[in-house]
């Protein structure tokens, strides 16, 4: 099994051996949720599913150490999990969404080196360099939505200036009301680029244009051979691609990464949850995540 708390709900599945999803259960919780109330819920819709499961892998939208260190919007800090998770009646694994996401193309589609840049609220990057996901010394390799910048906009992790207040969808529907665009949450905004809508693709060309900058200093960062784009942003995919192109070709350093391939995600906005699933995968070969 499969699951992912997420900023705005949780997704619970059921992967088998080739990769397949087997089923999927989606829900949203109230804002406010704290650990306690997420992962009773989680526990109770996996009570009547767990039998002939391998384990549980889920996934947080933060840093995943020794423990849970710090889930910018969450706003959950330094957290012991462990307890919450003793009553699940299987082996209970955890990592951070984008390193999950990594391992769901890995596994399933084979590649050593590649960056799995997870866009929604949040930007976070899973890194596989050379067979391996980089995890670093305390679980935070790859966050890369936190790099400071010279922005003034305050972050969900208490600082200022982080590269995901300027990359963050939240941002991109600002932009768009700026521009004099009406959408009020990005399903809107999404139905309005695929009307053609000239204020919604304005205001995805310039997001298509940071990214585009954004993946050239990735491939600097860790000289991927793919990357793949999920979170909310690939269903947006098809309004950037244009642009991030563009800017890639204009931002590259060496020639090589002029031609840096760039899709979305095969799974989806399942792929944090697959990849939480194919932890018990990875375990076998000692790719990551931490053991409850
Ligand atoms: C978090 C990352 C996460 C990303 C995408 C960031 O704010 O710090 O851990 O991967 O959002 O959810
Ligand atoms: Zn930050």
């Amino acid at each position: 099994l499969g699951a992912e708390l997420g900023v705005e709900g949780t997704v619970l599945l059921a992967l088998d051996w080739r990769g397949e999803v087997l089923w999927a259960r989606e829900w949203r919780h109230d804002p406010h949720a704290g650990p306690e109330e997420r992962l009773d819920r989680l526990r109770q819709e996996v009570l009547p599913r767990a039998t002939g499961a391998l384990g549980l892998g889920f996934t947080l939208p933060g840093v995943v150490g020794d423990r849970l260190l710090l889930a910018p919007n969450l706003g959950w800090r330094d957290l012991d999990l462990r307890p919450l998770l003793s009553g699940f009646p299987l082996a209970v694994a955890m990592e951070n969404d984008a390193k999950a996401s990594a391992l769901s193309e890995v596994f399933f589609h084979g590649e050593a080196n590649l960056a799995y840049v997870v866009l929604s609220t949040g930007l976070g990057v899973g890194v596989v360099a050379e067979g391996r996901l980089l995890r670093g010394a305390n679980g935070a390799a790859g966050e890369l939505g936190h790099w400071l910048g010279p922005g003034e906009r305050a972050c969900a992790c208490g600082r200022v200036g982080c590269l995901e207040t300027a990359l963050g969808l939240g941002t991109l529907l600002a932009h768009h009301q700026a521009l004099g665009g009406r959408a009020e949450d990005l399903e809107a905004l999404l139905h309005l680029a695929r009307q053609g809508d000239p204020l919604a693709l304005q205001a995805l060309a310039h997001l298509g244009e940071a990214l585009g900058r954004f993946l050239a200093n990735l491939a600097v960062a860790y000289d991927p051979a793919l990357v793949v784009v999920g979170g909310k942003a690939a269903e947006f995919f098809p309004f950037l691609e244009a642009s991030l192109r563009r800017s890639l070709e204009a931002h590259a350093f060496v020639e090589a990464h002029r031609a840096l391939p760039v899709r979305p995600s095969v799974y989806g906005h399942l792929a944090p949850a697959v990849g939480g699933a194919s932890l018990f995968l990875a375990r076998f070969l000692e790719l990551g995540g931490l053991w409850a």
